[in-house]
């Protein structure tokens, strides 16, 4: 089982410039900061690589800096340690988790795996290591469907955890999968009445959605893709306005990008900001802060159950 350690320090960061003391610690630590889309856009810009879990999962593992600091929840930093284990990994609050991760607990995985022995278990990323452990290979939003259509058309699979991502790649690749009933609380809380709403008040938007969506709020999408993808097409397309069905931190990267369109977040239900993942928004810049000053929290791995994750998410790395 994974553990990890965390000396809680409560001692008042006095009024300085954390922006200048992170880049100072960073410098001191030889430090590389990590950071997913999702974070808050000041995070972000002190980062030195932005991207999806693809592309955090390709950078940790060949980091050369002594330190990793991950700016993005607990199964991000736990692929970077298990990737790259000769490296401290640093996660500014530990109970950074993920709702989609908690939706898959190992000891109901487990037997449901074995219910289904000669199933493939192809697992998304956002599971815990134990998970991964009980994977043959893991996927991104980015790479899913590649992956998928290289296994041999007779071979039966499991798809987990998130059932929004499963059942949109039945559809995109035609394969039949067995689908762990998981799901993001950031992504299913999106409202299709209000998007219908907004889409008639903002006729020429494109509609972009993440395939973590429930399938009311894809169904009306211009766009389906992955975080990076949904950067890309913005970048790409001729379109100046746009209504962004995931969690709006990647709205950052892309007004900086296109600064001259227009980005509207997709409305949530009720009146909460429920888009914004409460588990990415743990982390502050005063924890990014703190974290390298105390060398802490950091992510600690059993090795025998690093090496059973290793495997998947290497398998991943060959097939994407
Ligand atoms: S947005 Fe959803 S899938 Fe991503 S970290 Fe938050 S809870 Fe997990």
């Amino acid at each position: 089982m994974a553990t990890t350690t965390l000396l809680e320090r409560h001692e008042p960061v006095a009024p300085r410039d954390l922006e200048a003391e992170i880049r100072r610690l960073k410098s001191d630590l030889n430090a590389v900061i990590l950071a997913h889309f999702y974070q808050d856009s000041e995070i972000q810009d002190l980062a030195d690589f932005i991207g999806d879990s693809l592309q955090l999962s390709q950078r940790a593992a060949r980091a050369d800096a002594d330190v990793i600091v991950f700016a993005g929840v607990h199964f991000m930093a736990e692929t970077a340690k298990i990737l790259n284990p000769t490296r401290q990994v640093l996660l500014p609050d530990l109970k950074a988790g993920c709702s989609l991760a908690d939706s898959c607990p190992p000891h109901l995985f487990k037997p449901f795996r074995e219910q289904y022995a000669d199933h493939l278990v192809i697992n998304y990323i956002n599971c815990s290591a134990e998970i991964k452990a009980m994977s043959d290979i893991i996927c991104t939003s980015s790479n899913a469907e590649k992956i998928i259509n290289q296994i041999p058309p007779e071979q039966p699979i499991i798809f987990g955890p998130d059932r929004n991502l499963g059942n949109y790649l039945m559809k995109k690749t035609g394969r039949s999968l067995r689908l762990w009933q998981g799901t993001c609380i950031v992504h299913e809380t999106f409202s299709e009445q209000k998007l219908l709403r907004l889409k008639f008040r903002h006729p020429q938007a494109k509609v972009l959605a993440h395939p973590e969506c429930e399938e009311r709020v894809l169904r009306n999408a211009d766009y389906i893709g992955s975080t990076t993808g949904l950067l890309n097409y913005v970048k790409q397309s001729s379109d100046r306005e746009f209504i962004i069905a995931t969690e709006p931190g990647i709205i950052h990267q892309m007004e900086k990008a296109c600064p001259e369109k227009v980005f509207i977040p997709a409305p949530s239900e009720g009146s909460c900001a429920c888009n914004q993942c409460p588990h990415m928004r743990l982390n502050t810049l005063e924890k990014l802060y703190l974290c390298m000053k105390n060398r802490a929290p950091e992510i600690v791995m059993d090795e025998d159950l690093r090496l059973r994750a290793l495997r998947p998410i290497q398998r991943m790395l060959e097939m994407s």
